[in-house]
């Protein structure tokens, strides 16, 4: 049944509703690949038995008629989602055993559209990182690797690196992520896959742990354009148990796939023409401007030009939001709990053992740059970047519909190569933070092979709930670049 695991998410939809196969045997199917593939360490926790009830169930909904969108389809979960009754980590120790007693809105929903949970998947911890290295359970290995640079263990990006190998792996035939400033996009870059970060309030947050609440937002992972629209439909809708989620109908992704381009202006922002990028990237951009054109689009040049602050913005910004929402995390109501001779003591004790160096790091930058006497200097001002960064989006729509930028810097790095340099990390944001800061959608597309046959992803950039057009954009790309390379399979 292996070859149930290679289908495309809606091909396996078709399959189960025309009974070419059952969801228990997918599922059997991929609960087998999950199991040989633990060597990438894609998964902190598997729940094979759930997954199997949920299948069986989907089975009888298939056979009464009762099918929902994604009846029977087996996926994996960010472990930064609450799972009623599943341990929920966000990939640290202080959340070690933590099982939520309720499940996060973007998870029900897929639940309520009949999908099948294969397990929890790894990740940064507190998704913070690009690299999956902070994660308390260890790293993530990239399914792909380059035989020109030794076979190295690669990241799968950060900080959804778990749903990024999974999927790329055929462990799941999609999965959700979260970006908060870039992790879904760079993963998706990394590893040959599709991800989009949809507009700021179009997936509701409740019961997702929170790293920056202003930034945060749920998006899938998938291996076509097609299936994350698919999948984006389902996680997507208001939800009033999240104030910062809009008010606004759902529309049906999937229908924008294939659908004409042609007349779209697509703006090229001369800021992303960083130094030092490797030429190759700057080719596969001209490629993707070519790829457009030939599709009809109009391309235009934009400039966007508080981009160099953003990246110094956001990491005011978000540590700032995450030393507030790591507060809560004190030992007495969630998780790790140390001895103490008093409850400071307690807390301090329980936040020294659970928390990450990179964890700390965050915390104490945001404290500091909060504190009385900076907060003006650091968080104000980055706020008011912040605001002129959305600007320039704003303008920008002045003259087009979309924009086209690399998602990454580079291609997957080594395991160990930045870990320990936080600037050098931080830097492979430097395309993606602009878009959480501004609230946009954007998405990566799969676009080409690097010289060591490594995966590279296009960036498109949207307006505010304009999904669409970058579905009808990535899927003119991924016809276009036709990326059917696959990790070799050696784990
Ligand atoms: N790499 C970024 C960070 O560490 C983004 C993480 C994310 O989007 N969750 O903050």
């Amino acid at each position: 049944m292996s070859d149930l695991t290679s289908l495309t998410l809606k091909a396996a939809v078709d399959g189960l509703k025309a009974r070419a196969f059952s969801s228990a045997e997918l599922t059997q199917a991929h609960i087998d690949a999950v199991a040989a593939a633990r060597d990438l360490n894609a998964f902190i926790v598997e729940t094979p038995e759930k997954a199997l009830e949920m299948a069986r169930a989907s089975d009888a909904r298939l056979a009464s008629g009762a099918a929902g969108p994604l009846e029977g389809v087996p996926l994996g979960i960010k472990d930064l989602f609450c799972t009623e009754g599943v341990q929920a980590t966000a990939a640290s120790n202080i959340l070690k055993g933590f099982k939520p007693p309720y499940e996060s809105t973007v998870t029900a929903n897929l639940w309520r559209d009949g999908a099948v949970m294969l397990g929890k998947l790894n990740l940064d911890e507190f998704a913070m990182g690009s690299s999956n290295e902070t994660s308390a359970f260890g790293n993530v290995i990239n399914p792909w690797k380059s035989a020109s640079s030794g076979n190295r263990a690669l990241t799968p990006g950060g900080s959804s690196g778990g749903s990024a190998a999974a999927v790329a792996a055929q462990l799941c035939l999609g999965a959700t992520a979260t970006d908060t400033g870039g992790s879904i996009r760079q993963p998706a870059a990394f590893t040959g896959t599709v991800g989009i970060k949809p507009t700021y309030g179009r997936c509701s947050r409740w019961g997702i742990v929170a790293f920056a609440s202003s930034l945060d937002q749920a998006g899938p992972m998938a291996r076509t354009v097609e299936d994350a629209a698919i999948l984006l439909s389902s996680m997507a809708g208001h939800d009033p148990k999240d104030s910062t989620s809009l008010p606004v109908e759902t529309p049906d992704f999937a229908s924008f796939v294939g659908k004409s381009v042609k007349g779209l202006r697509i703006g090229v922002p001369k800021e992303y023409r960083v130094d030092g990028m490797p030429a190759e990237i700057e080719q596969l951009w001209e490629q993707g401007i070519a790829w457009l054109k030939d599709a009809g689009c109009e391309i235009v040049e934009v400039s966007l030009p508080h981009t160099k602050y953003a990246l110094p913005a956001y990491y005011i910004v978000a540590p700032a939001e995450a030393s507030s929402n790591l507060a809560r995390y004190d030992g007495m109501r969630f998780g790790l709990r140390e001895d103490g001779a008093n409850l400071t003591d307690i807390y301090e004790n329980s936040r020294a053992a659970g928390f990450g160096a990179e964890v700390k790091r965050r915390i104490l930058i945001g404290t500091y740059v909060l504190s009385a006497g900076y907060y003006d200097a650091y968080y104000l001002k980055a706020q008011k970047v912040r605001r002129r960064i959305a600007d320039d989006f704003d303008r920008a729509w002045e003259s087009c519909d979309a924009l086209l930028t690399p998602t990454a810097p580079s291609a997957a790095f080594a395991l160990g190569d930045k870990s320990d340099d936080p600037v050098a990390m931080y830097l492979n944001d430097i395309f993606t933070v602009t878009v959480n800061l501004a609230g946009l959608p954007g998405m990566s597309v799969p676009a080409g092979l690097d010289a060591n046959g490594l995966p590279l992803g296009l960036q498109l950039i949207g307006r505010a709930l304009d999904e669409g057009t970058l579905f009808s954009l990535g899927g003119a790309i991924e016809k276009a670049a036709n990326f059917t390379a696959r990790p070799e399979k050696w784990w």
